[in-house]
């Protein structure tokens, strides 16, 4: 039995990036936040005050037991692995953790009669884009085993859905980027690999040089332009997603970027701006699997969610990075 008077979520993987933000947004806007999180990627130090229950999302029988211990309205899922170029080498490790474990997630939800879920996805579901930007409608095609992991849970949701009657959102989520405006919280993966976290590295001296995989592309200036998207406004839309399924609305799918592309180069330059450090560039081959171009049109969620990304400027997602990296680097001295 829930022993709190408010209305709980359960945040699985919320001692991760996006999770951490996300459990830490629920607290301030009045949800007691539940997190769920085997700590192999997450960090102890990312949870907030929140409740904290240390264990694998697939674990059915563990699932059980912190569902009925706190009868969550909804679950939100950030817990998985996320790294195209693993996927490849390791398609078993992403079709476990983030396919099998997830049904034994959503499993556990029907036993225990909790219905609304969101669900974190990715560009990656679209393959190589035909049109850009990139609608919900988009064929998805996914060319490695992260985005077809991450598409067989959308399959696999829309027929729980229909025999089940659990009903979702689905966020379809572009760059994921930036951190908590406050500086208290951002990204540590390790290793690291996305492009803004590896350039304030080294800003912050702790690396040499940034490699630019590509200055060849079919694009302005030849290096791959993507859709970053300030962390804070992917946990709004994930509110926005709980209201509305609290309010009865049908299973869904939403793409969740700023709809403006910036380059490998634009970034490296607006982070010289924001850091005042020159950030040498090193030119490296191209990265198997990158698209020139992956931008997003997220009307859909602007209209039917009524989101309004808060941080859409290139600079202000990386000024926020920028007091994260500095955080680490700090604590790194
Ligand atoms: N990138 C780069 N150097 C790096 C890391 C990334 O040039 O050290 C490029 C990468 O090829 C892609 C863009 O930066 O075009 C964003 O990559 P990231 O890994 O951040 O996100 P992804 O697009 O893979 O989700």
């Amino acid at each position: 039995m829930s022993v709190s008077p408010l209305p709980c979520v359960l945040v699985a993987g919320g001692a991760g990036y996006i999770g951490s933000h996300m459990a830490r947004m629920l607290l301030e806007s009045g949800f007691h936040a539940v997190v769920v999180d085997n700590l192999t990627t997450g960090h102890e130090q990312a949870l907030c005050e929140t409740t904290f229950r240390q264990g694998d999302i697939g674990d059915r029988a563990f699932m059980r037991e912190v569902l009925r211990e706190f009868e969550p309205q909804c679950v939100m899922h950030f817990a998985a692995a996320s790294l195209v170029g693993e996927s490849v080498a390791e398609p078993a490790k992403y079709w476990r953790n983030n396919f099998v474990q997830t049904l034994n997630l959503l499993d556990a939800m029907l036993e225990c009669g909790v219905r609304q879920f969101i669900f974190s996805s990715t560009a990656a579901v679209y393959g190589n884009p035909v049109e850009v930007p990139i609608t919900e409608q988009h064929p998805q095609l996914p060319i490695n085993p992260y985005g077809n992991s991450k598409l067989a849970v959308e399959r696999a949701l829309q027929d729980y859905d229909r025999a089940y009657g659990l009903r979702s959102i689905t966020l379809r989520y572009f760059n994921a980027a930036g951190a908590h405006p406050d500086g208290t919280l951002g990204e540590r993966h390790e290793p690291e690999t996305h492009l803004i976290p590896l350039v304030l590295q080294v800003a912050s001296g702790r690396r040499p040089e940034i490699a630019r995989f590509g200055s060849d592309f079919p694009t302005r200036d030849g290096s791959c332009i993507r859709d970053y998207i300030h962390v804070q406004d992917l946990c709004t839309a994930h509110l926005l997603a709980l209201r509305k399924l609290a309010d009865g609305a049908p299973t869904n799918v939403y793409n969740l970027g700023n709809g403006n592309g910036h380059s490998v180069n634009e970034v490296i330059a607006a982070a010289r701006e924001v850091t005042g450090h020159p950030i040498p560039v090193r030119d490296a081959p191209r990265r198997p699997g990158d698209p020139p171009v992956l931008v997003a049109d997220a009307r859909r969620a602007r209209d039917e969610l009524a989101w309004v990304p808060a941080y859409p400027d290139i600079a202000t997602i990386i000024a926020h990075a920028w007091l994260w990296e500095q955080k680490l680097a700090g604590q790194r001295r």
